[in-house]
C-alpha cells in the first residue's frame, strides 16, 4: 500500500534520515534479525538524536501512523517493524560513553550488546547482558536481560541507574530513582510500553579482560544424563560463574573436532570470572561424572565469550520461539526434553536453558517490573532457527510441541517477555501477575493512555 504523506515537516530539522519506499537504503533499514518477518513501513525515521525521536513521535500523532520502535531489531516477534506505519529506528543512537572512575556507562537506545561490551571492556568493566552480541541493548534491558553475569550481578535492568525517555506525547524526560521513579520502575521489566528510551545509564563491574570457559558436549543418547548432571552442578556453582545448558548441534567451529561438526547433542557451558584454577576445579566434576564427546576448556577475552555464540543465530535467519520457567530440571522435565530434542528438523534449532540464581534473587520481586518472581529457576527456550521456510515450519511445530509437553511442569504460568515470538495478552498478564499488571496498566494509562506504543508485549492502559 502506498500512502500519500507530506514528509517535509518531519525532515525539517531532522538530524538523521527519513527513508521512504524506493529510497536506496529502505530495504536495509526495514530488515530486522528475524528474516521470516517481511514488513513495509510507510516511513522509516532513522533517528540521529533524542530530538529526532520526539519529532517522529509527534509526526505519528499528527498523521495517525502506527508506530514501531526499533532498538536492536532482534525480537523474534518482529515488533520493531510494521506495515504502512512509521518505524522509529534508533540504530544510529549507538554511542557508548564510559565513566571508569564512577563505573558507569551511558549507552544509546539503539546500541547492540557488542557496542556496550567493546566500550566498557576498554576499561576492564562490564554490565550483565545477553549471550549473543548482535542483540539490542534496549529491548533486552527493558524486558529484563540475562546472560553469563546474571548469577554474579543480576539482570541488565537491575543495573540500570537511569534512562532518557521520549514519552508518547513527545516529551523527553529522565527516569531514575529520584526523577519519575514510577516510570523508572516500569521500564525495568515492562518492555517498550512506557516510552522510547534514547539513552540508558548502567552501573558497571570489573570483569576480565580474560575470563574462563568450559564447554562439555554430550551425545543425544547422553542427553538425559547430561541434564541430570546440570541439575546437580549448575545451581551449586558459586556466583563467580555463569552457566548455560543447551540442546544443539555442534558448530563447525575450530574448537570442535572435525568429525563432530554438526553432531546433535547437549552442551553444558560454564563461564568463570575468577582464576583459571578455580574454574578448573569447578568444571572437573562434569567430565568425571559423564565423559563428554568432546570438551573445550580455555581462557578467553570477555568480549570473545560474549560473541562466541553469534553464528548460532545469524542476522536474517528465520526464527520462532517459545519458552517456559521451571523450578528445577525434574525427571519429568528431563524426559520431555530428552524425548523431543531428537525430532527437530533444522540443525540450527536449539534449546538454550538459562539458570537464574545468585544475584538474580537478591532483588525483590516488586522492586522492578520484571515479569516473574525472583526465586531461583530455569528459563527454557525452544528456538526454531532455520535457513528455509520448510525447516522453519517443521520446527515451529517442534517448538510448540515441546512447549505443550513442558507446560504441566512449569513453575509459573507466565514467561520471560523477551522470549515470546507471538503476543498473547493472557500470558503477558500471567507473567506479571495480577498486582504487578494492575500497577503497570495504571502507569500505562498515565504515560500512554492511547496505547500509541503497542507493538510490544503490550500492557493495556487501565
Ligand atoms: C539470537 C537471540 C539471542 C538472544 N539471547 C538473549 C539472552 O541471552 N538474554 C536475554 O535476556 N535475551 C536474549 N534474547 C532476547 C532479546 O532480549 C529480545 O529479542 C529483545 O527484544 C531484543 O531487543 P532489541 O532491541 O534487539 O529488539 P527490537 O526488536 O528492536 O525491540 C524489541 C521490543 O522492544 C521495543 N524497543 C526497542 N528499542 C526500544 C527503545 N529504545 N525504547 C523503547 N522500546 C524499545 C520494541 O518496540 C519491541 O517491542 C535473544 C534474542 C535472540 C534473537
Amino acid at each position: 500500500m502506498t500512502i500519500d504523506l507530506d514528509v517535509t515537516t518531519l525532515r525539517t530539522g531532522f538530524h538523521g534520515i527519513v527513508c521512504t519506499p524506493g529510497d536506496p537504503e529502505y530495504d536495509e533499514a526495514r530488515s530486522i534479525w528475524n528474516g521470516a518477518i517481511d514488513r513495509r513501513p510507510a516511513l522509516i525515521a532513522r533517528c540521529g538524536s533524542a530530538g529526532d525521536v520526539a519529532a517522529a513521535v509527534r509526526y505519528a500523532r499528527e498523521t495517525g501512523l502506527e508506530i514501531a520502535v526499533r532498538g536492536g531489531g532482534h525480537s523474534f516477534s518482529g515488533a520493531s517493524v510494521c506495515d504502512d506505519g512509521l518505524m522509529i529506528d534508533l540504530s544510529r543512537l549507538n554511542e557508548v560513553t564510559v565513566d571508569p572512575v564512577n563505573r558507569t556507562a551511558v549507552c544509546g537506545g539503539g546500541a547492540a550488546l557488542a557496542d556496550l561490551d567493546a566500550a566498557t571492556q576498554e576499561h576492564g568493566l562490564a554490565v550483565p547482558a545477553g549471550t549473543i552480541s548482535h542483540t539490542g541493548v534496549a529491548g533486552l534491558t527493558l524486558g529484563g536481560g540475562f546472560g553469563w553475569l546474571t548469577a554474579r550481578h543480576g539482570l541488565s535492568c537491575d543495573n540500570l541507574i537511569g534512562a532518557d525517555v521520549v514519552l508518547a506525547d513527545g516529551r523527553l524526560v529522565r527516569a531514575s530513582a529520584t526523577e519519575n521513579p514510577d516510570l523508572f520502575w516500569a521500564i525495568r521489566g515492562g518492555g517498550g510500553n512506557f516510552g522510547i528510551v534514547t539513552a540508558f545509564e548502567f552501573r558497571l563491574f570489573p570483569i576480565g579482560p580474560m575470563v574462563n570457559l568450559g564447554m562439555f558436549f554430550f551425545t543425544l543418547e547422553q542427553g538425559a544424563d547430561a541434564l541430570r548432571l546440570a541439575r546437580e552442578i549448575v545451581p551449586a556453582l558459586p556466583r563467580s560463574c555463569g552457566a548455560l545448558v543447551a540442546a544443539l548441534n555442534a558448530p563447525p567451529a575450530p574448537f570442535v573436532p572435525e568429525q563432530h561438526h554438526f553432531a546433535p547433542g547437549f552442551a553444558i557451558l560454564i563461564a568463570g570470572f575468577e582464576s583459571p584454577e578455580e574454574h578448573a576445579s569447578l568444571v572437573a566434576p562434569i567430565r568425571e561424572a559423564l565423559p563428554p564427546l568432546f570438551e573445550f576448556v580455555t581462557p578467553l577475552p570477555y568480549a570473545a565469550l560474549q560473541s562466541m555464540l553469534d553464528d548460532s543465530a545469524p542476522w536474517g535467519i528465520l526464527g520462532y520461539e517459545k519458552a517456559v520457567y521451571v523450578d528445577d530440571l525434574t525427571e519429568d522435565v528431563v524426559n520431555v526434553i530428552a524425548g523431543l530434542v531428537p525430532s527437530k528438523a533444522s540443525p540450527m534449532s536449539l534449546m538454550p536453558m538459562f539458570y537464574l540464581g545468585g544475584a538474580f534473587c537478591d532483588t525483590g520481586a516488586d522492586d522492578t517490573a520484571f515479569g516473574g518472581d525472583r526465586n531461583a529457576k530455569w528459563v527454557i527456550n525452544m528456538a526454531a532457527v532455520a535457513p528455509t521456510p520448510e525447516l522453519l515450519e517443521a520446527d515451529r511445530a517442534w517448538s510448540r510441541a515441546l512447549f505443550d509437553a513442558l507446560l504441566p511442569h512449569t513453575s509459573e504460568s507466565g514467561v520471560y517477555i523477551n522470549f515470546m515470538a507471538e503476543y498473547d495478552a493472557d500470558r503477558v498478564r500471567a507473567t506479571y501477575g495480577p498486582e504487578k499488571y494492575a500497577r503497570l496498566a495504571a502507569l500505562k494509562a498515565q504515560y500512554d493512555p492511547e496505547n500509541l506504543l503497542h507493538r510490544n508485549m503490550n500492557i493495556k492502559p487501565a
